[in-house]
């Protein structure tokens, strides 16, 4: 049978694509981990997180500075302030600098900036802003919708590449279902689902996948076992105050705890992740 997702799909290329993003490799046998606050809230807040998470072994800086939130009335971001202070940490850590565009209207101004440019959960059926991305050759990390099945996930991921862009990594980061006590339901089997159907690396984000601080870490451990090439996770400083996602934010004492255990899981299943 024919796939649907002509470029993303196994039949398209057999062997697992790597994407780069500068001396790094996404999808090869070395774990991408991406960690730090859910939105840039000032310059102290993101420098002390940058600098807690490499060393922990982080080599991607994660941050929103236009965050696409449910509510208007919700914090919406520093905007380009938090971008020049993204630019400022990339300088001092050498951290990859992850960051998400809200629309078409922000993806100059992020695209300038970032190494990987995040597309939300929001964003996933934002076709223009897909193609748009799809124009550009910088790194796209996707992330699959709330309520979309894998193969909306994929289609999407195909409008990227459609374009010409097959910088693309897809992110798991859980759906919505009829459970309560979590945030979202970690759909961990779409990893190896992913990985049969699409030659696209393939990265789990734990913190929104369970929305609890203290379950990111075995969801985690759970999404290397599975298979995934790497980690999207949310650290602050001070979660209490966090301006957003405090809830589900690791302190970095315990994000450097997991890190541990990842490390120590990646040399069981034949992945690395290098000291930091
Ligand atoms: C985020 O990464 O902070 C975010 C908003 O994620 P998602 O798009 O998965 O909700
Ligand atoms: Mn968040």
């Amino acid at each position: 049978m024919t796939e649907p997702y002509t470029l993303v799909g196994r039949q398209a290329r057999p062997e697992d694509s790597e994407i780069r993003v500068g001396d790094a490799l996404v999808g090869g046998k070395e774990l991408a981990i991406i960690a730090g606050p859910c939105s840039v809230e000032d310059r102290d807040q993101v420098l002390q997180i940058a600098r807690a998470v490499k060393q922990a072994g982080a080599k991607f800086l994660r941050g929103g500075a236009f965050k696409p939130r449910t509510s208007p009335y919700a914090f919406q971001g520093i905007k380009e302030d938090g971008l020049v202070l993204l630019r400022e940490a990339r300088a001092e850590t050498g951290l990859k600098i992850v960051t998400e565009v809200r629309d078409v209207l922000t993806l100059e101004a992020v695209a300038a900036v970032a190494d990987v440019i995040q597309i939300g959960a929001r964003n996933m059926t934002n076709f223009g802003l897909l193609e748009a991305a799809g124009d550009l050759r910088t790194p796209i990390l996707l992330k699959r919708g709330m309520s979309a099945t894998i193969e909306e996930l994929l289609m999407a991921a195909e409008y990227v590449a459609s374009r010409g862009n097959l910088n693309i990594m897809l992110c798991e980061r859980g759906i919505r279902t009829f459970e309560r006590y979590t945030r979202n339901t970690l759909d961990l089997s779409a990893v190896p689902v992913v990985k049969k159907l699409s030659h696209l690396p393939i990265l789990v984000d734990p913190s929104h996948g369970v929305g609890l601080w203290e379950h990111v870490p075995a969801m985690a451990l759970a999404a290397i076992a599975a298979g995934a090439d790497g980690l999207m996770v949310e650290v602050h400083h001070n979660p209490a105050e966090a301006l957003s996602d405090g809830p589900q934010s690791l302190r970095p004492d315990r994000f450097a705890e997991m890190m541990l255990k990842v490390r120590a899981l990646a040399g069981v299943l034949g992945r690395t992740l290098e000291a930091p």
